[in-house]
């Protein structure tokens, strides 16, 4: 048997349209899996469904606003009425709007929370009854080097991907029992749209991540294909509540 094959299975990507979570899928469906594309955008999902399907892979974009709880349910039941079954949640759809802690408005700091972690929330327990009917599941969230590190640009996001790590901790501890594994991938400095604003916002950035990351560059959303299959797959049905870093070093560097 193949460990890292995926075929048969369905996988739920939120924020699946572009950046990171593209790199996911493009990993999960060249492993095997259906893919639902979960975004906000269209457009940029429709051209993540051409770009999966041209990899053979049977791909559909279902419309989500994670912020919203309805919206992130009925996403999990059109999912698995349409794809008959889901096997891997990938809660991945994120933001951050970048001031100092003292400059957030309230709502602000919803917006990022709803955003980043009360999403992974919400999809993970939709997600929870239809893998423990089949017996297994796959959830894999992402974190960021903020999980580990704070910033004094990033309060609000940095709560929240500190709190995806506990969070996974705890469903993981939860639902082992009922074969579901619950991981986090801490990514470093990726080349997307959101670090894209950052290196606008945030002078010098781009030479110090440059600098600090062993690797000797910025990451890209290719980077995050074979993580997402070894966290779906059978080969990491032992693995289950961790945070695994995808960062070129950038977090073992003193
Ligand atoms: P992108 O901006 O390229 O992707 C963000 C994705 O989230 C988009 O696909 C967007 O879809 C989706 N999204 C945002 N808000 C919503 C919403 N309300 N409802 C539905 N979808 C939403 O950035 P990245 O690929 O960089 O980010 C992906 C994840 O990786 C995030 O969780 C981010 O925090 C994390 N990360 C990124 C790092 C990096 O260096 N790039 C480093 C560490 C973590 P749409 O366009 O359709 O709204």
């Amino acid at each position: 048997m193949n460990m890292f094959t995926l075929s048969g299975k369905v996988a739920v990507v939120t924020g699946g349209n572009g950046g990171i979570g593209l790199g996911m899928a493009r990993g999960l469906a060249q492993a095997g899996a259906s893919i639902v594309v979960a975004g906000r955008n269209a457009q940029k999902s429709a051209q993540a469904v051409k770009d999966l399907q041209a990899l053979g892979a049977k791909a559909i974009a279902l419309e989500v606003d994670v912020t919203d709880e309805q919206s992130c349910c009925q996403l999990i039941t059109d999912a698995v009425s349409k794809m008959g079954r889901l096997d891997i949640l990938v809660n991945n759809a994120g933001t951050n709007i970048r001031k100092q802690p003292q400059e957030y408005s309230i709502a602000e700091w919803r917006q990022v929370l709803d955003t980043n972690l009360t999403s992974a929330f919400v999809c993970s327990n939709a997600a929870y009854p239809h893998m423990k009917q089949a017996g297994a599941g796959k959830i894999i969230n992402i974190g960021s080097m903020m999980s580990i590190f704070g910033a004094s640009f990033s309060t609000v996001y940095a709560a929240t991907k500190g709190g995806i790590v506990q969070m996974a901790r705890s469903m993981a501890s939860a639902w082992a029992a009922d074969n579901i594994q619950v991981n986090c991938v801490l990514p470093g400095w990726i080349d997307t749209e959101l670090t894209q604003g950052a290196r606008r916002d945030v002078q010098g950035l781009h030479d110090r991540v440059l600098a600090r990351t062993p690797a000797a560059r910025w990451g890209v959303p290719g980077d995050f294909s074979g993580i997402a299959v070894f966290l779906a797959s059978p080969a990491s049905d032992f693995v289950t509540g961790t945070a695994i870093p995808v960062d070129g070093g950038y977090s073992i560097q003193g």
